[in-house]
């Protein structure tokens, strides 16, 4: 008789097992449709977001399109020639972006009233060195606070909206740049004078900006032509001189008379004048 009993307990504990097999069964079902209209919602997600995103970057086309001619002048021993030339700029209703190296607090008189002229003062580093030197022996960190940020503080503290920075020598890495976005809107290189292309005046990422001389030493009618291109094109062309000074005796100056024909040719074309802080 036992030997009966064994097939029906058999076939029952398999039943049993059949059933439990069918609700996992469910179960993963339920689970897939599930997924299957999260991943339809994401797709929508995902499209919408595409859509915003088209119609941002063609605003962004439409904003570009101006452009712009940043002139910029480095190296804070030049503080009062600047200073004896801004009514140069004023006569053509212009703005630049003066670099300040060396900066100490008695200086800061004289640097706000550029500001209040309407310029921009940046950030040329304090002892201007070369950085890759620096670091080798010191490391980033150290660079960052004793050539960057305690002065950068100290800048703003005396009221000097700074926000944008340049490399002394053109000297710059991937590892500098991004210590410099913590505190600034931009980081300015400067391509060496020597060099024929007239296109690094245009080169950036939206953060490191390259730039082309202007210094009378290396004006040209090259610079000109990049203008129009700017002024066509709607570009931004980054230009960079050191002193300005009446007469030239140094190839880091630009003599009143090669600032004047710039800001004269920019009127001319309509390019306007523009701050670092200013550039999109
Ligand atoms: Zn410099």
């Amino acid at each position: 008789m036992k030997l009966k009993f064994y097939p029906i307990a058999f076939v029952l504990s398999l039943t049993a097992c059949t059933e439990e097999i069918n609700k996992e069964v469910e179960v993963i079902k339920e689970v897939e449709v599930v997924k299957e209209v999260e991943v339809v919602k994401e797709v929508e997600v995902i499209k919408e977001v595409e859509v915003i995103k088209e119609v941002e970057v063609i605003k962004e086309i439409e904003k570009k399109a101006e452009g712009g001619l940043f002139l910029t002048f480095d190296d804070g021993y030049c503080l009062d020639g600047w200073l004896n030339s801004e009514y140069i700029f004023s006569e053509y209703n212009a703005k630049a972006t003066f670099f300040m190296s060396r900066y100490e607090k008695e200086l800061s008189s004289k640097l706000i009233s550029l500001q209040n002229a309407g310029h921009e003062i940046g950030h040329h580093t304090h002892w201007h060195a070369n950085a890759n030197t620096w670091i080798e022996k010191d490391g980033l960190d150290h660079w960052y606070k004793n050539e960057v940020y305690d002065t950068l503080i100290s800048m703003r503290e005396s009221g000097l909206d700074v926000q944008s920075f340049a490399f002394p020598f053109g000297v710059y890495n991937q590892k500098m740049l991004e210590i410099l976005r913590s505190e600034f809107k931009s980081a300015r290189g400067f391509s060496t004078p020597h060099s024929k292309d007239l296109r690094n005046g245009f080169l950036n990422d939206g953060f490191f900006y390259n730039s082309v001389s202007m210094d009378t030493a290396y004006l040209d009618d090259r610079v000109f032509l990049a203008m129009d291109h700017a002024k066509n094109e709607g570009k931004n062309l980054v230009l960079v001189a050191h002193c300005i000074v009446e007469d030239w005796t140094d190839r880091w100056q630009i003599t009143h008379e090669s600032l004047r024909s710039i800001l004269k040719y920019a009127n001319k074309i309509g390019l306007k004048t523009k701050t670092m802080n200013e550039i999109e």
